[in-house]
């Protein structure tokens, strides 16, 4: 099983060769689909031979392209049962705080410089989409030895795979780099869940940890950085409040 990257800076985006076909982990940013087809072109990837859409989280940088690669694909999609309201909404859900004071001020100034809202074309969902409810078995089901793992937190539809390698990609549960601290993401939507789905990943059979921003580490990395979750507070980002509905649910990276 071979994993390659043709993200960028910003955001990974990995691609699992399987012997059912490609597993694609997430779309980006909107507009940048024509990067993404080219990245494929660049591995000698067709369209054709993508036989599944995995989103790890409803977030404007990682369902940005969703549609077009639906389109263009006759991939089965795999999501969160979760997901396809937040997919709905056509932005983040704005519930939750940034982890450090570092990412509070990151968000602030993303805020001012750009995409303010987090927002992204709402999502047209295809009927046969496989919503993960909590059953890990769904690709062995499918002949593709990978689990689907819950690893709520960051947001409450976050989902990762973990291969039979010991590779775990995360999606949001953790990343690695600016301004992220401790191996910690950015953006905590519920603390204690986050805190549960790293003693998940701890537990799992995983070594590696590919997380969706930053390079992959040592899964021995977040055991050596556990007893800091207990320092993390929330800080919340004012400018979210106000697009919050009234009595409706809020959302985010
Ligand atoms: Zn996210």
């Amino acid at each position: 099983m071979e994993i390659i990257n043709i993200g960028n800076r910003v955001v990974n985006n990995y691609i699992i060769s399987t012997d059912k076909g490609y597993i694609v982990v997430d779309t980006g940013y909107a507009g940048s689909y024509s990067r993404f087809l080219k990245g494929l072109k660049e591995h000698h990837i067709s369209l054709p031979e993508i036989c599944y859409i995995f989103l790890t989280h409803a977030h404007d940088d990682h369902a940005g392209f969703l549609n077009e690669l639906i389109r263009d694909t006759k991939a089965k999609v795999i999501m969160h049962k979760e997901s396809p309201a937040r997919l709905l909404q056509g932005h983040n859900s704005y519930e939750g705080g940034c982890s450090n004071r570092l990412a509070l001020f990151f968000v602030e100034i993303m805020g001012v410089l750009g995409n303010k809202r987090h927002e992204f074309p709402v999502v047209n969902i295809p009927e046969n989409t496989f919503l993960f409810d909590g059953n890990p078995q769904f690709l062995r089901e499918e002949g593709i030895g990978i689990d689907i793992i819950a690893l709520p937190g960051h947001t409450a539809d976050q989902i990762g795979l973990l291969t039979g390698d010991g590779i775990l990609l995360c999606g949001d549960a953790a990343m690695n780099g600016f301004p992220g601290i401790n191996r910690n993401i950015i953006w905590i939507e519920s603390l204690p869940d986050y805190k549960k789905s790293w003693d998940r990943m701890i537990k799992s059979k995983a070594e590696y940890i590919y997380p969706s921003h930053g390079k992959p580490f040592p899964k021995k990395d977040l055991s050596r950085f556990r007893s800091k979750l207990e320092k993390i507070r929330l800080y919340k980002v004012l400018r979210y409040e106000k697009y919050s509905c009234p009595g409706g649910s809020s959302t985010h990276l």
